[in-house]
């Protein structure tokens, strides 16, 4: 099978995810994507991260009724910190069929040679890239080795989503009403914690 590995913290899971995984999914032939929860890393505490239970909670109440959509916790059970190729190492080596890539926002990419043995990540996976600017734009903002490296693909012709989970969490601090912007499930599991209300 070939997966689609959409990293986040998801904190919450909006519908510019949900749209994102779906046209990359598309796209690029996925069979499956899989939605993979990033946990609290303990040397880096962030007080507006949700509990890892609930965020994960939320993405799997978000994508209940999609057969392409998978929720993961596996990140959860991993040696921390998180490093993205240990996890890909990982899960290659329990899934030798499968062939991993890796989704993206455009965001990302320009920090992605900062990441853990980035090289590595690009030698065996692929990397498609969602656009979070206009496209003039992010050839300039990143470096050019990587936009011409064969592994790695900025997705064309899709909508540019202005939707991000902290303008989420501040409409939410202030009492207002985050409806579409997350999916109906997510909204009612928000609502009934009482999730990032100040
Ligand atoms: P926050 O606002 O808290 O930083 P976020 O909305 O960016 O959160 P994350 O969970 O950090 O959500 O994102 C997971 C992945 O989804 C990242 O690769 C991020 O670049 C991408 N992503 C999220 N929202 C968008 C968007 N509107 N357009 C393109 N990529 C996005």
């Amino acid at each position: 099978m070939k997966i689609g590995l959409f990293f986040g913290t998801f904190n919450p899971i909006h519908v510019g995810h949900l749209i994102i995984a779906n046209h990359m999914a598309q796209l690029q032939q996925l069979d499956q994507v899989w939605l993979v929860v990033t946990p609290h890393n303990p040397h880096k505490e962030k007080s507006t991260l949700l509990a890892d239970h609930l965020r994960l909670d939320m993405v799997r109440d978000a994508i209940y009724d999609s057969p392409l959509l998978k929720a993961s916790d596996i990140e959860f059970h991993l040696p921390k910190p998180n490093y993205t190729i240990s996890t890909l190492t990982h899960l290659q080596e329990k899934y030798p069929q499968d062939e991993f890539s890796l989704l993206i926002g455009a965001d990302n990419l320009r920090t992605f040679h900062k990441w853990y043995n980035w090289e590595q990540i690009l030698a065996y996976h692929r990397l498609f890239v969602y656009p979070r600017i206009a496209e003039d734009e992010i050839d300039h903002e990143i470096n050019p080795e990587l936009l011409a490296h064969p592994n790695i693909e900025i997705v064309k012709d899709v909508p540019i989503l202005g939707i991000s989970a902290s303008h989420i969490r501040a409409r939410l601090a202030e009492g207002k009403d985050c409806s579409f912007l997350v999916t109906e499930p997510v909204a009612k599991y928000i609502a009934e914690r009482g999730l990032y209300q100040k």
